[in-house]
């Protein structure tokens, strides 16, 4: 895939190592204002992408958003997409599964929410919960979960071969950053309301997060579906990149106006 940014972020082999991503390198950047102001521009192209691939109905992308608690995922969404508009980008949270979704297989809720033709879909949370929080916190047997990076990787295939574009973000924040945005958090009556006293017993398992993280990239970031780890203790850093890759991959994608279907606009006449 012809994506000349994206691969400074792409996880590629089993030799990668999360702990040699640095949560704060700015290094595929040129300053903050810079890039800022390129956010802004990759947010109009992607606005301008969006309304052909909408226009064409043809073909989808679905954006994966991972991330710890506080690394930004609703922050990249507002920041890259907001942009468009809500008719053709759809956002889905992954909670913790209802009672009717533990009655179903764990990729029942998702495939219901990939998107349609013609969509830009975006996943705050996903599918990846079931080899991350499932695996940390010992919600399914071993085996199940040891099955399901295979399983994840022939379904992606699947939805790739069927016209979605799948693009993977981890959002990679240092344990010190968000030791800094919980207190944010906790402290800002603004933000009191994403506090969840149920995250401080998430942050005691970072290391087992990490983990689980590290193995999820390694075993799935494919050519169809490829993981980019995102340095993301900046939101600049993390806004500009990610824009930047959905952009590129949409221009890869190339979405066309499709032509006037069964008439011919020299011989209508509007009077
Ligand atoms: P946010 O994404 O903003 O943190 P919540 O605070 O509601 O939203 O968190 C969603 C929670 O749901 C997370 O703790 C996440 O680990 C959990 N979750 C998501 N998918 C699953 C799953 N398949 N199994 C168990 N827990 C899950």
């Amino acid at each position: 895939m012809a994506n000349p940014f994206a691969g400074k972020f792409r996880v590629e082999g089993r030799n990668f190592a999360l702990a040699k991503v640095d949560p704060r390198d700015d290094s595929a950047f040129a300053g903050k204002e810079k890039a800022k102001a390129q956010i802004a521009e990759d947010a109009e192209a992607i606005n301008q992408l969006q309304d052909r691939l909408y226009a064409e109905g043809d073909r989808s992308l679905l954006v994966v958003l991972q991330g710890i608690d506080c690394s930004g995922k609703d922050g990249t969404v507002r920041a890259v997409f907001n942009t468009c508009g809500p008719i053709g980008v759809e956002v889905t949270p992954f909670k913790v599964p209802s009672e009717e979704e533990r009655d179903h297989d764990y990729l029942w809720r998702v495939h219901k929410a990939c998107p349609r033709k013609g969509i830009i879909g975006i996943f705050n949370r996903s599918h990846y919960e079931d080899v991350l929080v499932v695996k940390v916190k010992k919600l399914a047997r071993p085996e199940a979960i040891e099955r399901r990076y295979e399983e994840i990787n022939q379904f992606e295939k699947m939805l790739s071969d069927n016209g979605t574009r799948i693009l993977k973000f981890m959002l990679h924040i240092s344990k010190e950053e968000q030791a800094e945005r919980l207190k944010e958090r906790v402290t800002d009556p603004t933000k009191q309301w994403k506090f969840n006293p149920g995250d401080l017993a998430d942050r005691k398992l970072w290391d087992d997060y990490m983990a689980a993280y590290e193995t999820a990239l390694k075993r799935c970031s494919t050519a169809h579906a490829p993981w980019h780890v995102i340095p993301a203790d900046r939101n600049w850093t993390r806004n500009a990149a990610i824009a930047r890759v959905v952009r590129e991959t949409l221009e890869d994608m190339a979405p066309k106006y499709p032509p006037p279907d069964g008439w011919d606009p020299k011989t209508v006449v509007i009077e």
